[in-house]
């Protein structure tokens, strides 16, 4: 059992910035970074409205400076992913990992949240073969050909924009007539003549032939269903919190978000939380750093109280 003092769970914005402020308080926090460093912000594209860059920059180039500088003042970066907790006896607690098992006197966690999928028929058949939840990831294979995005959200427009330097056209179906996402990227949206949208519609199923040829859709309004050929369908509606490691442990809220209070503390007294596994409201880059930010501060601070 390798003992630890500060384990921060996830390597997002929230994670590297707790790890930063651990680190420098001299914690020499472990990070266990999960599947993908960086977590959601590795998958964007373009972050545009992260303060200190002008000129925007990819998600990954911001996660590279991140974790470098958490880096510099010591934090260790793992690449391993907690399989299972144990908060209800600690502190110590208990989290054991791919590779190892470990004792921390506190945690911190930072493991954000996961796309949310459309559960229609043809979706899972049809991942990685037409349907996708990452433009950045996928939009090169669609070069020149036609893709439909799901979704009326921040996600779906940026994304959609995106996928414009490589589909010939990307047709938007949102289930409401008004869209969530902010002004700005609507209005680059409408102002893009690749990209159509189509109304107050659903996806009903996902069809093809080993890859994705169309999609069935419903419009709420009229109660009319038709069929819209494509090659691609990229879903962006929204996300769900990444808690089944915590179920039993750590209190949620209905919609399985992890409770904290202004202090980032979760019910478990030594156990911070931080970013999107506890937050729904405002889910940008420059709230998960101010959250992770305040999670360390609020462990370092708990941590000598102890001592
Ligand atoms: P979101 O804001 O929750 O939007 C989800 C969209 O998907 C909504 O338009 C919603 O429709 C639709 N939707 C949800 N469930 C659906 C379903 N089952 N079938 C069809 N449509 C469905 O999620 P997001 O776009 O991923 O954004 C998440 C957060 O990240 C937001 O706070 C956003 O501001 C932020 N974000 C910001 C940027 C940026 O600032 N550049 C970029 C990306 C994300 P309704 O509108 O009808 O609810």
């Amino acid at each position: 059992m390798q003992k630890e003092k500060v384990i921060i769970i996830g390597s997002g914005p929230a994670g590297l910035t707790a790890a930063l402020y651990a680190a420098r308080a001299n914690l020499n926090p472990l990070v266990l970074a999960g599947d993908l460093l960086g977590g959601q912000i590795s998958l964007t594209s373009e972050v545009e409205n992260y303060p200190g860059f002008p000129e925007g920059l990819t998600g990954p180039e911001l996660v590279e400076l991140m974790k470098a500088q958490a880096e510099r003042f010591g934090a260790r970066i793992e690449f391993d992913s907690a399989v299972e907790v144990d908060f209800t006896t600690g502190p110590p607690f208990y989290i054991k990992t791919y590779s190892g098992e470990y004792e921390a006197e506190a945690v911190i966690v930072t493991v954000g949240a996961s796309p949310r999928k459309l559960e229609v028929p043809g979706e899972s058949d049809y991942v990685g073969r037409g349907v996708s939840y990452c433009g950045t990831c996928d939009g090169f294979f669609f070069r020149g050909k036609e893709v439909v995005v799901v979704g009326g959200g921040d996600s779906a427009l940026e994304e959609g924009i995106f996928l414009t330097k490589f589909a010939t056209k990307v047709t938007v179906v949102h289930r409401r007539d008004e869209l969530r996402g902010g002004a700005t990227l609507q209005k680059r949206a409408f102002a893009n003549d690749k990209i159509d949208f189509i109304w107050d519609t659903v996806v009903e199923s996902i069809e093809g032939n080993g890859a994705v040829k169309q999609v069935k859709l419903l419009n709420r309004k009229t109660g009319e269903k038709s069929q819209f050929q494509t090659d691609g369908v990229f879903i962006f509606i929204g996300h769900d919190p990444n808690n089944s490691l915590f179920a039993g442990q750590l209190e949620m809220d209905d919609e399985g978000y992890l409770i904290t209070d202004r202090q980032m503390r979760t019910s478990v007294e030594g156990v911070f939380a931080a970013g999107e596994i506890q937050d729904k409201l405002y889910r940008q880059i420059a709230t998960s750093v101010g959250q992770g930010c305040a999670a360390a501060m609020m462990c370092e601070r708990w941590l000598a109280e102890r001592e």
